[in-house]
């Protein structure tokens, strides 16, 4: 295994409602953030797993930022941000239905790529960087445009660059603009993570092979489609991989089955295994995960021992 890896990302302050009437309890996720948690779950200790993000400097940032350290994932490349503070949701339970409502719009993680000598910093001892389409959704142009440069100097150097699209419409200011950008990440990234059900309905792929191709077209040699209760399709330097999900008894909460996939798949490929050895570790979390409520949770699934 070489270099750490390195996520980059928005985490945010979660309030989910406990059963008494109106009592919340403070937790903290976001994408990226999920990943990075469950990275460092499975990962030896001996190889890093760092939060690349940016915060305020309130008593809340503070919070979050223990939590990220108490949590194993390295803090060296957290930003603060006087004038800003992290971003918050709320999840509302109505009869068994969650919704949620967001206050990240001025969030001090829309400024991560603010400066690109940082970025060249914080991927300096990096073998891997991952990323996803709520991470370029969050940013300005002008920070989206550095930041895929600056990955792409971390590929150029020999770095391995991961993204999920996480295809988020309503954090975009149109569709297209979300498509357009989607491919320029995939354009920078080695591999790439997406889920069948976004890609069918944002880019009109008719199946999983559709949305294969057009990654791989766009340079990225390993893309590994994620696909529900479905058969994933993994197409790596050419080959075509197939491979069925874990069964769930009962599915109890879906939040970051994606996130905890790329997670698992990550560290099983960084650990040498093959793609779809990497597939079904992946889904073996992801189906611990939706089998429990909330994002995080301290999974059993483990890699095999020697990777
Ligand atoms: P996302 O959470 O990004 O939308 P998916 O819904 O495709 O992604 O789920 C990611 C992975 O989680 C799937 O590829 C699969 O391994 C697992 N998963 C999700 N839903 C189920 C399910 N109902 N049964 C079994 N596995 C599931």
């Amino acid at each position: 295994m070489n270099g750490g890896i390195l996520s980059i990302g928005e985490c945010m302050v979660e309030l989910a409602p406990l059963p008494g009437e109106g009592d919340y309890r403070m937790g903290y996720a976001g994408d990226t953030l999920n990943s990075a948690w469950y990275l460092r779950r499975l990962l030896p200790a001996a190889m890093p797993v760092s939060y690349f993000t940016a915060v305020g400097t309130d008593a809340v940032s503070d919070r979050m930022v223990d939590f990220l350290a108490q949590a194993g994932i390295g803090t060296d490349h957290v930003q603060r941000r006087a004038d800003r503070t992290v971003g918050l949701y709320l999840i509302q339970l109505d009869r068994g239905e969650r919704s949620f409502s967001y206050w990240r719009g001025q969030s001090a993680a829309r400024t991560l790529a603010a400066d690109g000598d940082r970025l060249d910093a914080a991927l300096r001892d990096m073998g891997t960087a991952y990323f996803s389409g709520i991470t370029l959704a969050i940013l300005p142009e002008d920070g989206r445009a550095r930041l895929l440069d600056r990955l792409a100097a971390f590929r150029a150097r020999g770095g391995q660059v991961v993204f999920d699209p996480n295809l988020r419409p309503r954090l975009w200011q149109d569709t297209a603009t979300m498509t357009r950008a989607v491919m320029q990440a995939a354009a920078v990234s080695d591999t790439v993570l997406p889920s069948h059900e976004d890609e069918a309905e944002w880019f009109g792929d008719a199946d999983p092979a559709a949305t294969a191709t057009r990654y791989a077209h766009a340079g990225a040699a390993e893309v590994v489609i994620k696909n529900g209760p479905g058969p994933m399709l993994a197409l790596s330097n050419g080959d075509s991989i197939t491979v069925d999900p874990v069964k769930v008894a009962e599915v109890v909460d879906t939040t970051a089955a994606g996130d905890s996939f790329n997670a698992g798949y990550l560290a099983a490929r960084t650990a040498g295994a093959a793609v779809a050895d990497a597939m079904r570790l992946g889904a073996t979390l992801a189906a611990e995960v939706i089998g429990t409520r909330g994002a995080l949770m301290t999974p059993t699934t483990a890699l095999p021992p020697n990777g």
